[in-house]
């Protein structure tokens, strides 16, 4: 039997993120383009008796050890489909930004479900785990399955997009976190002081057309996150990070979710090395990458 399995699991990055309405529920509907990119989290679960976490790399004080650590939420759940209160000691080493818009927690919470799921021999169908996925969190199945893809709903009906080729691209990670609820909140509160009604958000047929054409300058036209305002407006410091990578020839810079990371689009992986040596005094660390990138898989 298996004593332990990790996982690898991709951050992602919003290229439509169109906030409508609020909801009754509280929630908005959302057009949300999510594209994995190469900041990877691995999870380790090793068989224990009880349901524990560990967690290792510069942001790990961060991370809630206790049950509000999103991988403990997803074994809980995990074991409870199950029907069986098994155990396992998850080892979480973090390169996805802590509270940086990366969706780091759910992309955690995803490898979780994937570790527990082969430690166990439980055999679940993908179909199974997106299910506990949805109830864990809106940007949880997306971390299953990676790639490039449009949620609906509060983001958590997912279609796969085709993509043609790979996109590069350089993150500005900001010190400290932005609350996504306070953001959210900040962008209702904006759209209100300006008599702004929120339209009906719709999927770009420029940001679809520029993915399947493999169209690096068009998708960058098309890049849009209607939470952006709001996280500037929270972190001031942002416009003018975006504002370095403009300059520096970026074919799009937009916020990621919710932020404070800043996500710039690069010509290639030249001009990417060249985004990031001019963006390291605008923040507080720069990282390439490319996308997209599969989900959670076991290496
Ligand atoms: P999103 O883009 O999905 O809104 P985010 O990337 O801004 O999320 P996360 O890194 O997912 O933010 O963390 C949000 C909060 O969740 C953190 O402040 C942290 O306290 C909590 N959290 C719980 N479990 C984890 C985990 N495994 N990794 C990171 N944060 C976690």
């Amino acid at each position: 039997m298996t004593s332990s399995v990790t996982v690898r699991v991709p951050g992602k990055v919003n290229l439509q993120l169109s906030v409508g309405p609020l909801r009754d529920d509280g929630y908005h509907d959302l057009v949300n383009v999510f594209h994995a990119v190469s900041l990877f989290d691995e999870v380790t679960a090793v068989e224990a008796a009880t349901l524990t976490v560990r967690v290792e790399g510069d942001s790990a004080g961060l991370v809630p050890l206790d049950g509000d650590n999103l991988a403990i939420r997803a074994a809980r759940a995990l074991a409870a489909r199950a029907g069986r209160p098994y155990g396992a000691e998850l080892v979480i080493r973090k390169s996805i930004p802590v509270a940086g818009g990366m969706a780091g927690g759910s992309a955690d919470a995803a490898a979780a479900l994937v570790a527990c799921d082969r430690l166990w021999g439980l055999g679940l169908t993908q179909r199974d785990l997106l299910d506990i996925a949805a109830d864990l969190g809106s940007d949880v199945p997306f971390a299953l399955l990676g790639g490039t893809a449009v949620g609906t709903g509060r983001g958590e009906m997912l279609t796969p997009l085709p993509v043609r080729g790979t996109f590069f691209w350089v993150f500005a990670l900001a010190d400290g976190g932005l609350s996504t609820p306070q953001v959210y909140g900040e962008c209702d509160r904006l759209r209100e002081a300006a008599g702004e009604r929120a339209c009906w958000p719709a999927l770009s047929d420029q940001l679809a057309a520029a993915l399947r054409d493999g169209d690096a300058p068009g998708l960058g036209k098309s890049l849009v996150n209607d939470l952006q305002p709001a996280a500037i407006m929270l972190r001031r410091s942002l416009a003018r990070t975006l504002q370095v990578g403009r300059d520096r020839g970026a074919l799009g810079a937009l916020v990621s979710g919710s932020g404070p990371t800043c996500a710039f689009l690069a010509e290639s992986a030249e001009h990417a090395l060249d985004l990031s040596v001019a963006l390291k005094s605008a923040c507080r660390a720069v990282v390439s990458g490319y996308g997209p990138v599969p989900g959670a898989v076991v290496v």
